[in-house]
């Protein structure tokens, strides 16, 4: 029996097991060994952002998504992480 392991355990594995997880975090999710990850988005009363998937400052505002942008905060699509410029520059 395998217990689904959350979003932040899954993120400390550093890679992707390839186990299939409910929350994997990864991009493209459940390919094992890829360490990229998914961009990330929160939902502010109804008023989404997309966040630097390193230090979770928000990037950009709904508003100003692009069509991917949309369509990837709705779940549709899988995005890569995106991240703020000084994070960039790492
Ligand atoms: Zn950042």
């Amino acid at each position: 029996m395998h217990k689904p392991r959350t979003h932040k355990m899954l993120l400390e594995l550093g890679t992707c097991c390839g186990n299939v997880c409910t929350n994997c975090p990864y991009y493209p999710k459940y390919t094992k060994g890829v360490r990229m990850t998914k961009a990330i988005f929160k939902f502010n009363s109804g008023v989404g952002a997309l966040l630097c998937s390193s230090c979770s400052i928000i990037i950009k505002e709904g508003k100003e998504y692009t069509p991917v942008e949309h369509e990837a905060s709705m779940g549709l699509i899988e995005m890569q992480a995106q991240y703020c410029k000084e994070c960039e520059e790492k």
